[in-house]
C-alpha cells in the first residue's frame, strides 16, 4: 500500500488539484486527509466535495470545527476569524453537519492520525519541539503517527530520547516510535511556498515528503476576487 497523507488544505484548491496528481503519479493507493478542509482560501466548498469523494479517513481540524460551529467561539485571530466567516456563509447545512461529525483521531490500518496533538487533541495545542512531541507520544500506541497543525514539516523519533530527525525520506525501524508532521498543502508555514504532503509505503517502510510548485497566482487571484483579506493571499507567496 501506498498512501498519501495531506492535511491542512485550506480551501486552497489549485494546490490540493496539484497535489492529488502527483499522488496518482506516484502511484498512491490510499488517502489519508489531515483536517483543515476550509478556512483562509477561497475554495471551502470544492475542496470539501473532492475530499468527500475518496471516501477517505478524514480527521477533524480546528478550522472544521470552528466552520461547523452554531455560534462564534474565542481563540482565532482577527485574520483567521474574518475568513472563517467568510467560509461559514459558502458552506451548506449539509457541508457543517459533516465537518461536525469528523473524529479528532482515528486509526488507519497500522498507524494513528490526529490533527494537533494526541495528549489533548481537542484543545488544538501545538507540536512545535520535543518536549510537544514527547506529551504526545505519551499517549501514541502505534509506532507511527501523523500530525499537521503546524503548517510545518517535521519528524520527531522516540528511542529513548526524542529526537528531531532529516526529513526528506525516513526509513521506518522496528521498535521505535514516529511522529510526523506532513506539513501544508494549502498555506505551508515554514518558509517554503511549495504544498507540502507525505507519502507512506507500507512495502518499503518508508515516509518521504514531497513538495511541490502549484499555480499560486490563481489561488491568490481567487482570495482577492472573493474579497477576502489580502494579507491572505501575500502570505502564501512567502510561505508563512
Ligand atoms: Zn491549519
Amino acid at each position: 500500500m501506498r498512501f498519501a497523507i495531506f492535511g491542512d488544505i485550506h480551501a486552497n484548491l489549485h494546490a490540493l488539484q496539484t497535489v492529488l496528481a502527483d499522488a496518482e503519479s506516484e502511484k498512491c493507493t490510499h488517502f489519508v486527509c489531515m483536517g483543515d478542509l476550509v478556512g483562509y482560501n477561497a475554495f471551502p466548498r470544492e475542496c470539501l466535495d473532492l475530499i468527500r469523494g475518496f471516501d477517505c479517513p478524514v480527521v477533524k481540524g480546528n478550522h472544521d470545527e470552528q466552520a461547523s460551529m452554531f455560534g462564534f467561539q474565542e481563540g482565532f485571530n482577527a485574520l483567521a476569524e474574518e475568513a472563517m466567516n467568510w467560509t461559514r456563509d459558502q458552506l451548506s447545512e449539509k457541508d457543517k453537519d459533516w465537518l461536525r461529525a469528523l473524529r479528532l483521531q482515528r486509526q488507519v490500518r497500522d498507524f494513528t492520525i490526529v490533527h494537533a496533538t494526541l495528549d489533548t487533541p481537542h484543545k488544538w495545542g501545538y507540536v512545535f519541539n520535543q518536549l510537544d512531541a514527547a506529551a504526545s507520544f505519551s499517549y501514541q500506541h502505534t509506532a507511527l503517527c501523523f500530525i499537521g497543525h503546524t503548517h510545518s514539516p517535521k519528524a520527531y523519533i522516540r528511542d529513548g530520547s526524542v529526537r528531531t530527525i532529516a526529513f526528506d525520506e525516513i526509513d521506518l525501524q522496528p521498535g521505535k516510535k514516529y511522529l510526523i508532521n506532513v506539513g501544508s498543502v494549502g498555506q505551508p508555514r515554514d518558509g517554503d511556498w511549495r504544498s507540502a504532503y507525505c507519502i507512506y509505503d507500507t512495502v518499503t517502510n518508508k515516509v518521504t515528503l514531497r513538495r511541490l510548485e502549484y499555480d499560486i497566482a490563481s489561488a491568490q487571484r481567487a482570495i482577492l476576487e472573493a474579497g477576502l483579506p489580502p494579507k491572505l493571499a501575500e502570505r502564501l507567496a512567502v510561505g508563512r
